[in-house]
C-alpha cells in the first residue's frame, strides 16, 4: 500500500463519464464551500452520484477517502446478515456513519459541508472502480450503497429532501383526481390505512411495474396496463429503485472500460485491495496497540493465560491452545500471536518472558536466544527497521498468507472445516452447544462468507449479549484485539459492580 505524500492529478482514464474520477481542475470549494452551507457543486446531502468529481485530489485521499466508505459499507453488509430487527439496523447504521462517514445536512451548523460531501462522493467514486468486475460484487456494492442511501433518505431534513427529490426530475406520471376516483376501489384495496381522510389525501404516481417489483410482490400497488399506481407515501421505494438501477447500469458501464485503468500501476494496487477487502466481508480496521495498554492496564507474561482463557478471539485461543499443547507454533502464527499479545499490553520484556516458557525443554536458552528472542524484540521495534508493527486485523488474518495443513495461524471461522470449527467452539466455549440453534447459525454465516458475522455472534453468545448489539451499538468484530478490549471491558464493569455494592452492603452494616 502506498501512502505517497505529494500531490498528483489522477488521469482521466476514459472519456466515458460511467468511469470517470477523472480530474484536472481542482473545484472543491466551488460556490460557497467553508462552513458557511453547501456549494452549488454539492446543493444536497443526499447524491445520486450522476456526475463523476472533476477535481484535483491525491494518491493518498484517493485511497483514504475510499477506505472510509468501504469500512461504512462493509459494516452495513454486515449488519444486514445479522437478523437485526428493523429499527435496530436503521440506529445501527445511522450511529456507524455519524462516526465514520458523517454527511450533514444543510442546516447543519459549524461544519465544511462541502468537505464532508466531497469525501463521501470521491469516496463512491473510487470504490466504483473496484467495485465493477465481477456480477458478485456489483451486487454486493449496490446493495450496501442501496442501505446506505435508503438510510440517509429517511434521516434527512424533510424539506431538503423534497428539493433532492425535485431536482431529480423523475419522469413519475401524476395520477389526477379523475383517474384516481375511477379506480377508487382497487386503490383503497392497495392501502393499509382504510380510512376516508386518508384516501383523499394521498397522491399517487404511475411508473412501469417492472420498476418496483418490491411494491408488486407483496400487492402493494395497483397495475393497470403495465402501469404501477405507486402512492405518495410509498415514495422511497420509487427513489431506491431509482437509485439501484441507475448504480447497476453505470457500473455494468464502468466494468466494460476498467481494463484501461490496469495499466495505471499508482490506482491499480489500490483498487485491487479495495476489492479484496470487501470480498474477505471486513475492511481493515486501525488498531493502536496503546489504546488497550492505557486503557485495560499491562498484562504480564503470568496472566496471559487468564486473559486467554476469558478474553481471546476464537483465532488466537486456536493459537494459544497450540502453543500450549506443542510448546512450538510455526512462523506466521508466532508472528499473528505475538504481536496480538502486544495489542493486548503485553511488554516486551514480558513477552520475553512469555515465549520462553512456552517453549519450556523444547528449546535450549541458547537458541531461544540466538533465534527467537531477535525476532521477538522486532517485532516491537527494538531491531532491524525499528518499525513498531501493529497486531494484525481480521481482514489481515483472512486474507493474508494462507495456512497449510501444518499450521496454526488465519481465522478458524475461514480456515477451519465446519466439522473442526463445530468440534473446535464446542470444545473451547462452554456457551455453545454443538446441537444448538446457535452453532447453526454461526456454521450458516460462515457457509455465506460472513465470518465477521459468525465471530460476532460467538461473541455475543459468550458474553452474554443480545443478539444484534455486537461490540457495543451492533458493531461487528473487524479485529481481533477489539474483541478481548471489549471483553476485558466487560469483565471491569462487572467487577466494579460488584465492588460498588460490596462498598455500599459495608456501610449499611457499618454503625
Ligand atoms: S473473525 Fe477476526 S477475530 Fe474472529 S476469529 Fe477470525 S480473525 Fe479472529
Amino acid at each position: 500500500m502506498f501512502r505517497p505524500s505529494t500531490r498528483h492529478n489522477i488521469p482521466s482514464s476514459s472519456t466515458n463519464p460511467a468511469l470517470e474520477v477523472k480530474l484536472n481542475k481542482r473545484q472543491s470549494g466551488v460556490g460557497n464551500s467553508g462552513s458557511g452551507g453547501p456549494s452549488s457543486r454539492y446543493p444536497y446531502r443526499l447524491n445520486f452520484y450522476e456526475r463523476p468529481p472533476t477535481l484535483d485530489i491525491t494518491l493518498e485521499e484517493f485511497e483514504t477517502f475510499a477506505i472510509a466508505r468501504l469500512r461504512v459499507l462493509s459494516q452495513i453488509e454486515s449488519l444486514t446478515h445479522r437478523s437485526l430487527p428493523f429499527a435496530q439496523l436503521q440506529s445501527s447504521i445511522t450511529n456507524y456513519t455519524k462516526q465514520h462517514l458523517l454527511l450533514s445536512s444543510n442546516t447543519a451548523r459549524n461544519v465544511n459541508l462541502d468537505e464532508e460531501r466531497r469525501r463521501d462522493e470521491i469516496g463512491h467514486w473510487v470504490l466504483r472502480l473496484s467495485f465493477c468486475r465481477s456480477p458478485d460484487l456489483r451486487a454486493r456494492f449496490v446493495r450496501s450503497e442501496l442501505a446506505l442511501f435508503k438510510n440517509r433518505f429517511e434521516t434527512d431534513d424533510v424539506n431538503e429532501r423534497a428539493q433532492f427529490l425535485r431536482s431529480l426530475e423523475f419522469d413519475w406520471q401524476v395520477v389526477d383526481e379523475n383517474e384516481k376516483m375511477r379506480y377508487e376501489k382497487e386503490l383503497r384495496n392497495c392501502m393499509w390505512e382504510k380510512k376516508d381522510e386518508a384516501f383523499r389525501s394521498e397522491s399517487w404516481f404511475k411508473v412501469p411495474w417492472f420498476t418496483v417489483p418490491d411494491l408488486v410482490g407483496p400487492r402493494r400497488v395497483f397495475i393497470r396496463a403495465g402501469m404501477a399506481y405507486v402512492p405518495q407515501s410509498l415514495q422511497i421505494s420509487l427513489v431506491l429503485q431509482a437509485f439501484a438501477s441507475r448504480l447497476e447500469k453505470a457500473l455494468e458501464l464502468t466494468a466494460k472500460n476498467l481494463p484501461r485503468l490496469d495499466e495505471d500501476d499508482r490506482l491499480g494496487p489500490v483498487i485491487d485491495h479495495l476489492a479484496s477487502s470487501f470480498l474477505s466481508g471486513v475492511a481493515s480496521s486501525d488498531y493502536q496497540s496503546s489504546d488497550s495498554e492505557a486503557a485495560q492496564g499491562v498484562v504480564t507474561a503470568e496472566m496471559v493465560d487468564d486473559v486467554a482463557r476469558k478474553h481471546f478471539p476464537p483465532c488466537m485461543r486456536n493459537l494459544y491452545d497450540r502453543l500450549k499443547r506443542d510448546h512450538h507454533l510455526k512462523h506466521f502464527g508466532r508472528l499473528q500471536l505475538g504481536l496480538f499479545l502486544k495489542g493486548v499490553g503485553l511488554p516486551l520484556d514480558e513477552a520475553v518472558v512469555f515465549w520462553r516458557r512456552m517453549y519450556g525443554a523444547t528449546m535450549s536458552d541458547d537458541k531461544f536466544n540466538k533465534e527467537y528472542k531477535y525476532n521477538i524484540r522486532h517485532s516491537y521495534g527494538q531491531e532491524g527497521k525499528r518499525t513498531n508493527y501493529p497486531p494484525k486485523s481480521c481482514q489481515q488474518i483472512l486474507t493474508q498468507n494462507q495456512p497449510g495443513t501444518q499450521d496454526s495461524h488465519g481465522c478458524p471461522f475461514r480456515h477451519f472445516s465446519p466439522e473442526n470449527l463445530a468440534s473446535f467452539l464446542a470444545n473451547t466455549y462452554p456457551q455453545i452447544d454443538r446441537t444448538s440453534p446457535e452453532m447453526r447459525d454461526i456454521l450458516d454465516s460462515v457457509k455465506a462468507t460472513h465470518y465477521h458475522v459468525a465471530c460476532t455472534r460467538v461473541f455475543e453468545l459468550t458474553h452474554a449479549i443480545k443478539k444484534g448489539d455486537g461490540l457495543g451499538e451492533g458493531e461487528s468484530v473487524a479485529h481481533p484485539n477489539k474483541w478481548a478490549d471489549k471483553s476485558r471491558e466487560l469483565e471491569r464493569e462487572v467487577i466494579d459492580k460488584i465492588k460498588k455494592k460490596e462498598d455500599s452492603d459495608e456501610m449499611m452494616v457499618d454503625p
